[in-house]
């Protein structure tokens, strides 16, 4: 039997989609997968995500050295702790105590953070970006939102920074999923956007909505409200550059130029206005999970790791 190889791993754990990244010490990715999220967590999640690794790694002959696991959630600063997690199926007695939980289960070391912040560092790292001062605005289920500042996504004092989609500029008659009224993605969001669709009778799929509802006043109020949005974090933090992704970005006719230029009505002349640059998330699913296997590999064998930006110079 051959030396196993050391891997790390990324997991990127949605609502409906867990995806999972394996990384060997060169940060060459060995393994990319996705599965249900509610089939792999039936049995509990520490059980279904150390039978998930640990069938993997027995596949590749590989040791997992350290795993850095997504949530669309409030993680803490301590980087185990699930604060809040609106967005997913499970209860608070298996987020007590998860990282510990999943390290004694995978036998290496476990860290959690929010699923934004991770999107953002393999977008800042695809792009080269790395010294720069970035903001990404990700419109899918939610309206996320991330700030990549001095070379590391920006987590604020407890970790909770960048909740761009829970400033009070929605509708307050609507409750929001985070518990408060009036949070802008109860009229911008995934999850809005759904909420409409649903309200009529539709002679088209939701996945056609941009090419054939593109002007219909709800779904020009959603844009202006992103647009404003994210304007309004442009205006706060001057940045370089901001990424825009998502799922619902990432629609079939969904209308990119017109939301920038509309963006652009609302930033402060001649700067920010003049300078910043709008630039496209690449759109691969495990973008992620990606990020998420590049940080565990910065975490968990650092004297092996070489930035991305560091490793494309040579
Ligand atoms: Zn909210």
């Amino acid at each position: 039997m051959p030396k196993p190889l050391n891997v790390v791993a990324g997991v990127d754990m949605g609502a409906t989609h867990i995806r999972l990244c394996l990384q060997d010490e060169s940060g060459a990715v060995l393994h990319c997968e996705k599965q249900r999220t509610a089939e792999i967590i039936s049995g509990g999640v520490v059980c279904g995500i150390a039978r998930l690794l640990n069938d993997r790694l027995d596949r590749f002959n590989a040791r997992c050295r350290g795993m850095v696991m997504g949530f669309p959630a409030l993680v803490g600063k301590d980087k185990r702790t699930i604060i809040s997690t609106p967005n997913l199926p499970l209860a608070a007695a298996e987020l007590n105590e998860l990282a510990g939980k999943l390290e004694d289960a995978l036998g290496c070391p476990v860290e959690f953070s929010r699923d934004v912040n991770l999107q953002l560092s393999f977008d800042v790292a695809q792009n080269g970006l790395q010294p720069q001062q970035v903001l990404g605005a990700y419109l899918g289920t939610g309206m996320g939102f991330a700030v990549w500042l001095n070379g590391a996504p920006w987590t604020g004092a407890h970790g909770v920074a960048g909740e761009l989609g829970h400033i009070p500029q929605g509708d307050m008659h609507l409750t929001c999923g985070c518990g408060n009224a009036g949070c802008l993605e109860t009229v911008c969001s995934g999850i809005a956007l759904k909420r409409w669709y649903d309200a009529s009778p539709r002679a088209y799929e939701i996945g056609e909505l941009f090419s054939v509802a593109a002007q219909e006043p709800f779904v020009v109020a959603l844009l202006d409200h992103a647009a404003r949005a994210i304007a309004t974090s442009v205006n706060l933090f001057d940045p370089d550059a901001v990424i825009l992704g998502g799922g619902v970005m990432d629609m079939v006719d969904f209308p990119r130029e017109a939301l920038i230029a509309q963006t652009k009505r609302y930033l402060r002349r001649p700067l920010p206005h003049d300078a910043v640059r709008f630039i496209d998330a690449s759109s691969s699913a495990f973008n992620g999970a990606q990020g998420a296997a590049t940080l565990a590999r910065a975490c968990f064998l650092p004297a092996l790791y070489v930035a991305p930006q560091q490793a494309a110079l040579g």
